[in-house]
This record gives structure tokens, sequence and C-alpha cells, in this order.
């Protein structure tokens, strides 16, 4: 039997999301008697262009990113965007709420016409994707559901509901309790909730789950804790799941 070919690509970001499927050390060796790695600028030398599966991490935020996502299309069966920077544009959103002028002279200084630039965008703007694997970094257990799901040719099913419910299910003590805005109400679950049970708030790397968490986040939390949407909506655009009229 062929095995699928594999490829992982990275566009603007810090990389983390393909470091993590380096980091699955316990199942990398039984994935590779299953796929075929073709290309993966991390991990490997060679390049492959026949690709069934291509994983993309990082944002689209130089016209190079997208003619090499647009390249990239051409030669992937199914594509697949991992981690909040592909699938949301990522914290390089944040440079979108400012002067481009202003952040280009503040990092590149008098070299700034050297370094083509534009506002960050996920790569779902440019190229139809096919699935999207969200988080930062990407969750990796979602990452092997989604290989074992391809790879036996069942549907992949994202996670439909809000970091909350898994939080409540971990008995955490909510940290609204405690005065602080967590954006678990909003945001789709699938990654156990690890930041609020480690005690930090959730900051909506993983998208919004749905229009009706976001419509019900905007009553309740106004009424049961005083906190008004805008608020909650400023504190999404931290990994661009907020980008003014990008909601779902
Ligand atoms: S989503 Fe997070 S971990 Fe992944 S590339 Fe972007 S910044 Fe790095
Ligand atoms: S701490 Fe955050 S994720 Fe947990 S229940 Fe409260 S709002 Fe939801």
């Amino acid at each position: 039997m062929m095995k699928p070919k594999i490829a992982i690509f990275s566009l603007t970001g810090c990389e983390g999301c393909s470091l993590a499927i380096l980091e699955l050390e316990d199942q990398l060796l039984d994935i590779l008697q299953v796929v075929e790695i073709v290309n993966f600028r991390e991990g490997m030398t060679e390049r492959g262009w026949d690709i069934d599966i291509g994983f993309v991490d990082g944002a689209i935020s130089t016209p190079e990113d997208k003619r090499e996502v647009e390249e990239l299309r051409k030669h992937s069966r199914v594509l697949v965007a991992i981690g909040a920077c592909a699938c949301l544009g990522g914290i390089n959103t944040l440079k979108n709420h400012q002067p481009a002028s202003e952040y280009r002279a503040y990092v590149y200084g008098d070299k700034a016409e050297w370094f083509p630039t534009m506002d960050a965008q996920p790569i779902s703007a440019v190229v139809k994707v096919d699935y999207e694997l969200p988080g930062c970094p990407m969750v990796k257990e979602e990452f092997l559901r989604f290989v074992k799901c391809m790879l036996t040719e069942r549907p992949f099913r994202a996670t439909a509901n809000a970091v909350c419910v898994e939080c409540k299910k971990k008995g955490v003590l909510c940290l609204y309790e405690k005065g602080i805005i967590c954006l678990g109400p909003v945001t789709r679950g699938g990654c156990d909730a690890i930041c609020p049970a480690y005690g930090s708030k959730c900051e909506g790397c993983r998208g919004v789950v749905s229009d009706e968490a976001l419509a019900a986040a905007g009553v309740n939390l106004r009424e049961q804790y005083d906190v008004p949407l805008d608020r909650v909506l400023a504190d999404m655009r931290f990994h661009g799941a907020y980008q003014e009229k990008s909601l779902p």
C-alpha cells in the first residue's frame, strides 16, 4: 500500500506548531510507519512536491508568504492550517492595528524598504483551506486525531464546545470569580482548558467557537460580572480571533 505523502511548511510565525510535530517523540516512529514525510524544512533536507496532505503553520504577513502559500496549495491535495497564526493570523495581526510606517520603522529602521510586509492574515484569506487545527501552539493530541482520521478515511470534526466546558469538567475555579477576564466562554475548546487549569486566562488562541457563544457571552458576562462584550472582543485581538468585521 502506498503511504500518504505528508509535508510541513512554515510561513510567518515562531514555527512552534511545526516543532510540536517533532516533539511527538513517542508517536513519531509509529507515524512514519504509515506516512511518508516528503518536505519538512525543520526536520529534513529533502524536498518533495507530490503532496497528499500539506500542513502549514504561520500567517500570511509578507508578499512572499502569499506567493508561497499559493504554490503550496497547487502541490497539496489536502491543505491544513495548523496553529493560531495560520488559522487566525495569530499574534502577527497585532501589527494590523498600528500604522505600517510606524512598526516598519521600529523593526527595520532605515532599511524598511528592504523588507516588504503587509497586514497579517490567516492563510484561508488567500487560498482554500481544507481543515484547521488551531491553538498556540496547535494541540498535539488533536493533530494525532486528525492524522488517524485521514489514514482511516473517517471524517474529522473540530471540537464544537467552548473552552469553559472542559474547564468546568476539571473543576477549576472560574477566573471571573477572581476578577480576571478569560476568553473561555467564546473560544473553541479541544485544548483541555490547559491555560485556566494552570491559573492563566484563556487568550482565545483557538478562535471563536460560534456566533451563539459570542451572543450568550455578551449577555452573561455583562449581567454576572459587569464585563462588557467590547472588553472581551478587545482581548480577542491578541491572536487575531477578532479583527473587527472578521467574526464568524
Ligand atoms: S500559533 Fe503560536 S506556536 Fe504556532 S507558529 Fe504561531 S506563534 Fe508559533
Ligand atoms: S476560567 Fe475561563 S475557561 Fe474556565 S470556566 Fe471560567 S471563563 Fe470558562
